[in-house]
């Protein structure tokens, strides 16, 4: 790896402390949980209750006191605990709901909006994101651990949410988290933007795959800039890194510096890749392109990894 440069659009201003070594105190949980000052954001799905600037420039997790989820009466029973307001100690939760309950309330908690589009739009602030992703990365692994991987019992949720225990063999399993390389492949003055087929129609953007068991980050993305390209890599520099809530991926941002300029794409895994350079990716950026081709834009990291290598000069 070559030296960290960081990456201002993902350095937090954390005013949520996750406890994370207090989550096992039922008592203190209790307490938060219970204490008027406790708040609960809503999640449905991929969807989440926020608040929204008129202009719709800006968005904010929205925050529902108990009594407020009660009058709507939705439980708070097996609310998920995200930490604890650093000036407060409030007590932070989530609620996440079936897309049945969602309906039922969708006009006590419009807008509901989805974590892709809030995203990729760039509304919302880093640490309104982060707790997004959390809750969302938190209640999609509880969808698939109600039952025991060992013995097929039924689990039970421990410690706010972040475990679960098997209530015939007590085998604990715990959220998981993927990692996922995305790197910038450059080679000169040009790039490897690609275009896959689930993208919006004339978005390019970096390469990206799963770092697979046994792998480091760097083999990662030499496999995958191979299998994807068939572009052979050298230095591998880390960037940055984003948690990305769909479904529980951390992706970690590279540089990577090609060996060669000749590209064969796979056409299974990507329908174009083709060396951009630095004026036309601005082109991009700018919405200016004269095909109207553009880059993933926001908080991507994708977005930060472009614009950091096309404003470089
Ligand atoms: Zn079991």
């Amino acid at each position: 790896m070559g030296q960290t440069r960081g990456m201002s659009a993902t350095v937090p201003t954390s005013t949520i402390d996750r406890l994370a070594t207090r989550r096992s105190e039922r008592e203190l949980l209790g307490q938060l949980h219970g204490a008027p000052e406790a708040r609960f954001l809503v999640l449905a799905g991929a969807r989440a209750a926020i608040s929204s600037s008129e202009d719709r420039r800006q968005a904010s997790v929205r925050w529902f006191a108990a009594d407020e989820l009660a009058r709507l009466k939705i439980s708070t029973a097996d609310a998920l605990f995200l930490g604890g307001d650093r000036k407060t100690f409030s007590g932070r939760f989530a609620v996440a709901l079936g897309d049945a309950e969602a309906e039922a309330h969708a006009d006590a908690l419009a807008p509901l909006v989805d974590l892709r589009s809030l995203l990729t739009q760039g509304v919302l602030a880093q640490e309104d994101f982060s707790l997004l992703a959390e809750a969302k990365m938190l209640s999609a692994w509880h969808e698939t651990a109600k039952y025991c991987g060992r013995c097929g019992g039924k689990t039970q949720g421990r410690d706010g949410g972040w475990k679960v225990a098997c209530t015939q063999c007590g085998a604990e399993q715990f959220p998981r988290v993927d990692p996922c390389v995305i790197m910038l492949v450059t080679h000169g003055e040009n790039c490897i933007l690609a275009h896959e087929p689930r993208f919006p129609e004339k978005m390019y953007s970096t390469l990206a795959g799963f770092v697979e068991p046994g792998e480091d980050i760097r083999s990662a993305v030499r496999r995958e800039t191979l299998e994807e390209v068939g572009v052979p890599i050298g230095d591998v520099a880390f960037f940055g890194s984003q948690p990305w809530p769909f479904q529980h991926s951390l992706m970690i941002g590279c540089t990577a510096a090609a060996l060669s300029d000749t590209i064969t794409i796979d056409r299974k895994e990507i329908d174009d890749a083709r060396w951009f350079g630095r004026s036309e990716v601005r082109d991009m950026l700018a919405m200016k392109h004269p095909r109207g081709l553009f880059v993933p834009g926001g908080h991507a990291i994708a977005h930060a990894m472009i614009r950091r290598w096309a404003e470089e000069t």
